[in-house]
Formats: structure tokens, C-alpha cells, sequence
């Protein structure tokens, strides 16, 4: 067995801030964990939902680390930068042969990383997802080591698990964003039964997750009313609550996820939804680094 990577290179410096919030308009302090501290760019859950597959390619003898995602992709850059920081090469598959010509921020830093860059079009990516199209790019790719789109697997699971532990006992309620939903299912896996978990899906219609899931666990609901118009879409209405929260709290949320389940809650502690003895916790995923398209409107 190879000697295995140190597995908690951020979470040495992470001490599970939480800091107390008030939501714009509303007179309620709630609690927000701070995953996005974790480190500027492997920030909030993708780091947990990595660790493992660094350790399992480690396990393996692999030196290459080959993941996918478009443009903006949170999980992109941070398979980059940990991957790099473990000393393994790394292949970003990325989503839409636009994006070659129209390098993102984010795509840019990937390189910086060292992460060498494939371009394929959304037809040929949706394919790749496959488990035919993954052996595929495992046959073109012998020495990688392939972690899922999103590092949505059962070594991801496993890393999402830990971040329950970092949620207070006097917790009644607790919020996330979802994208695969591996996050939320590792939290509700580890997280006392008497915890309900809202998930926030950012997409439309995006309470199939559920069922993708199959969760063992109860005492959760997914809520995907506040996707604004769909994934990625971003709203003025949603730049202006972002600014808001920034200006109260002097936290930056992320237009992707963070910002429409901080809405949502925003909309839910409105209409009254939580007891008033109910003791609420926002976790902070990170991935702030995708702003950087409505840089020039936002105040953080
Ligand atoms: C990727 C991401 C999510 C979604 O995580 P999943 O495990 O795919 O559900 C949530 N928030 C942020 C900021 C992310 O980058």
C-alpha cells in the first residue's frame, strides 16, 4: 500500500465558523456555518466531497485525477487545485466547445492549476456521463482515476457525511443547496433524525433528486421554488438580495446556489414557515469564485 495523502489539508486551518445572520427584511437571526472558509477555491462542500477520491486514487496508484464540468464549474477548479496540491496531475472534461473559445475566469485558473483542458460538446459530454461514455474516456485515459461530474459518489457521499458533524446539537433546522444532491443525501445520512434538512434545489423541477436519491433517512424536503428561471439564470432581483445580505452580514453568497436558498429562507421566514422556537442553520457551501460574471454589480 503507497503511502496515503494527507486527507485534511484545509480542514487543519477550518475551525467550523459559525457566524449569526439576519436575513434582509426580516427580524430573525439564524445561523450560518461557514464552509466557504475552508480555502478561497477548494472551498465548502467540494472539498469533503474530494478528499476521498484523492485517498481512493492514492489507493489505486493513480496520478491522474480527470473530472468534468462546464464552464463556471465550482468542481472543476477545486479538483484542480487539490489535485495539484496532492501532487496529481489532473484532466478537466469541460461541457460545450464554446467555452474554448470563451475562456471563463474560472477555466483559466484550471489551467493555472495545471489542469489540462478537453473541450467536447454538450452532446458528446452527455454521453461521457454514461457509464458506457465513462468507459469510454477510462479506455483513452488508463492511468486517470475518474471522479464524477460534481464528485458524485460514494467516496464524495462519504466526505458530504462529515459536514454533519460540524452542526450544533441545539440545531432544529438545517438548510443546504443542492446540485447532484450528494451533499444533502451525506448530510442526512450522518445528521441526528430529529434535524430537519431542507434542501434548496436551484433548478426546475429539481425535487426528482428525491428520488434519484432513494433516501433511507426521513425528516427532510427538497424545495426547488426558488431556481429564478433555472439553473445558472440569475436574476436582478436576486443581485439585489445578494447585495443586501452583503451589506448586513458582510458575507458574499454565490449566484449559483447560496444566494437562492438564502432567498428561499428569506421567503419561508416571511410566510412564517419555521416555529418560532425553531433553532435555524444555513450551511455556506462556498463557490463564490463564479461570480465573477456579475462582478461589476456586486458590492462584494
Ligand atoms: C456544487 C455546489 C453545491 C451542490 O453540491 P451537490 O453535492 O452537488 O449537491 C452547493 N453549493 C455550492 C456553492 C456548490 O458549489
Amino acid at each position: 500500500m503507497p503511502d496515503l495523502p494527507d486527507i485534511r489539508p484545509y480542514e487543519y486551518l477550518f475551525t467550523g465558523r459559525i457566524d449569526s445572520v439576519i436575513l434582509p427584511d426580516t427580524e430573525r437571526t439564524i445561523q450560518m456555518l461557514r464552509l466557504d472558509l475552508l480555502h478561497p477555491v477548494v472551498s465548502g462542500n467540494k472539498w469533503f466531497k474530494l478528499k476521498y477520491n484523492l485517498r481512493q486514487a492514492a489507493i489505486e496508484e493513480k496520478q491522474v485525477i480527470l473530472t468534468f464540468g462546464g464552464a463556471y464549474s465550482n468542481h472543476l477548479i477545486a479538483t484542480a487545485a487539490a489535485a495539484q496540491a496532492s501532487g496529481l496531475k489532473s484532466i478537466g472534461i469541460v461541457r460545450g466547445l464554446h467555452a474554448e473559445a470563451a475562456m471563463t475566469p474560472t477555466l483559466q485558473a484550471c489551467q493555472e492549476y495545471g489542469m489540462q483542458l478537453q473541450f467536447v460538446s454538450r452532446e458528446a459530454y452527455r454521453f461521457l456521463k454514461t457509464g458506457e461514455g465513462m468507459a469510454s474516456v477510462q479506455e483513452q485515459y488508463p492511468h486517470a482515476f475518474i471522479v464524477p461530474e460534481g464528485g458524485n459518489n460514494e467516496h464524495g457521499l462519504r466526505g458530504a457525511m462529515e459536514i454533519a458533524a460540524y452542526i450544533p446539537e441545539t440545531i432544529t433546522h438545517v438548510a443546504v443547496s443542492v446540485g447532484s444532491g450528494c451533499t444533502f443525501a451525506g448530510i442526512r445520512k450522518a445528521l441526528d433524525p430529529s434535524v430537519k434538512l431542507l434542501g434548496f434545489v436551484p433548478m426546475k423541477q429539481g425535487r426528482y433528486l428525491a428520488d434519484d436519491w432513494q433516501m433511507e433517512q426521513e425528516n427532510y424536503a427538497l424545495i426547488d421554488d426558488y431556481h429564478l428561471g433555472g439553473f445558472g439564470k440569475c436574476t436582478d432581483e436576486l443581485i439585489a438580495f445578494m447585495n443586501q445580505f452583503y451589506q448586513i452580514n458582510n458575507i458574499p453568497l454565490d449566484r449559483v446556489y447560496t444566494a437562492k436558498m438564502m432567498l428561499g429562507l428569506q421567503h419561508l421566514i416571511l410566510q412564517n414557515h419555521f416555529p418560532k422556537e425553531a433553532s435555524i442553520l444555513a450551511i455556506h457551501t462556498g463557490g463564490t469564485q463564479g461570480n465573477s460574471s456579475i462582478d461589476d454589480k456586486l458590492l462584494q
